[in-house]
């Protein structure tokens, strides 16, 4: 058995039902797993590792929701800054099929590694194409190297332009080998036990690049194996009339005819859904992916959070892919989705109550650990996964917002984190990535992304 004891944390950050805030905390790990949280005085004097965390603010490692990794190698690309989704989308398709697995594995070692610094702990990466020699293993071998938890995604799209679909038919596969790639990639990686490092999700892309065919047999495939699904819906006003138009039906009542509704589902975006959805989506467990800078930067619109929340929609935050973030700071994206909440609580749009801090950082732990369908994360209590960061209060950031210095993380500039460890293993200490040497990283990543432009 490992031990480590953490201690005099300024600040822990529990998120547990009480949402206590312990002032001199700490915690003790056995092999990855919380055994005690409390006051410092009162945990054991040692252990295997103590890491004194004085001046720091302890909280539970952040959760992303909704990423597509692949797309660091494609952030600001100059035909794609300044349109809407389906425009993008139709700039970027034909540079992601050239793609090979050498880019999957180097811009998730990337993403992951600005996810880690930004105080991510487990994060979900929808990959929904697969170009060339690309697999969904290249991801998951690369994830390993980095230390995070990833919930790692077979997506998918099948319906090519020829077939009114939107990607061109060079990026779409058949339903057969999807299906097949799928059952093997769960049977292959997929670990259900508490702490685990891997899960594989069933993820077909969205209403406007699958057929109906493939959501329901892949909803039935997820099922028989016990996985989650999760697809992106209601994040355009142009997906809800492609929906409409072709279907005859708005996004969620598609997903209701698919089987496509649970509370082993959750749908990234979900920006134009009426309140009649969010009753039933809160009715059968539904959850959300909150992605704020997506929403902005493509000028999808203002998902209705607020309304999530009040009405017990699990929802957390998700970075989005970094072609339309173009980050993957996981601490930022919390703040963004606190200002935007407040934008919607503007007196010329919804009005309403502003939304706490407190429950921005609620979204990005205990929400998104509620979204993933993950008990075992999102807070910091005895038997939970020993996932958490901490962040050094002694930075100009913060200087004169010491009062209230957890509200402070996200009403103050987003940081880096100082330390973080994933099932009580260091990913980040004092500020830097351990697991891998950024350097050649980012220098084999920018060489991958300018021969991906240059073709
Ligand atoms: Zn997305």
């Amino acid at each position: 058995m490992s031990t480590l004891l953490v201690k005099n944390a300024a600040v822990l950050v529990t998120m547990d039902a009480e949402r206590s805030e312990i002032a001199a905390g700490g915690l003790l790990a056995e092999d990855g797993f919380i055994t005690r949280v409390g006051p410092s005085a009162e945990l054991p004097g040692t252990a295997d590792e103590v890491v004194d965390l004085a001046d720091h603010l302890v909280l539970p490692g952040f959760i992303n929701t909704h990423h597509h990794f692949y797309q660091t190698l494609t952030r600001a690309v100059p035909g794609a800054q300044d349109s809407g989704l389906f425009e993008w989308l139709r700039t970027l398709y034909p540079i992601w099929a050239r793609m090979t697995a050498e880019h999957i594995e180097v811009s998730t070692k990337v993403a992951l590694a600005e996810l880690a610094r930004s105080g991510c702990t487990t994060a979900f990466d929808h990959l929904y194409l697969f170009p060339n020699d690309s697999r969904l293993d290249d991801e998951i071998v690369a994830a390993g190297e980095i230390g995070l938890r990833l919930h790692a995604s077979r997506g998918s799209m099948s319906l090519g332009a020829s077939a009114g679909g939107l990607p061109p038919d060079s990026v779409v596969e058949s339903e057969e080998a999807i299906l097949a790639d799928t059952a093997r990639l769960i049977e292959t990686y997929d670990d259900a036990t508490p702490g685990s490092m891997t899960r594989v999700v069933v993820a077909p892309c969205s209403p406007f690049s699958v057929t109906p065919e493939i959501m329901k047999e892949s909803a039935a495939l997820a099922r028989a194996h016990g996985s989650t699904l999760h697809t992106h819906l209601a994040e355009t006003m142009d997906e809800e009339e492609f929906c409409i138009a072709t279907y005859g039906r708005r996004p969620v009542e598609l997903m209701e005819d698919l089987d496509w509704m649970g509370d082993d589902v959750w749908f990234a975006h979900s920006v134009f859904i009426n309140d009649a959805e969010i009753g039933r989506m809160a009715a059968a467990g539904t959850g959300v992916a909150h992605c704020p800078s997506s929403n902005m930067r493509l000028a999808s619109g203002i998902a209705p959070a607020r309304k999530y929340l009040a009405a017990g929609v699990p929802i957390g935050i998700g970075v989005d892919g970094s072609a339309s973030n173009d980050g993957s700071h996981l601490l930022g994206e919390a703040r963004l989705a606190l200002l935007l909440a407040r934008v919607d609580a503007a007196p010329n749009q919804s009005g309403g109550e502003l939304l706490p801090a407190r429950t921005a950082l609620e979204m990005a732990t205990r929400g998104g650990a509620a979204v993933l369908r993950r008990p075992d994360l999102g807070s910091l209590e005895v038997g939970k996964a020993a996932d958490f960061i901490a962040i050094d209060l002694n930075r100009l950031e913060y200087a004169g917002a010491r009062h209230d210095p957890v509200a402070a993380v996200l009403l103050a500039a987003p940081v880096n984190v100082d330390y973080s460890y994933v099932g009580g293993r260091p990913v980040v200490v004092a500020g830097d990535l351990v697991t891998a040497e950024l350097g050649p990283l980012i220098e084999r990543h920018n060489r991958l992304a300018a021969d991906l432009l240059d073709d």
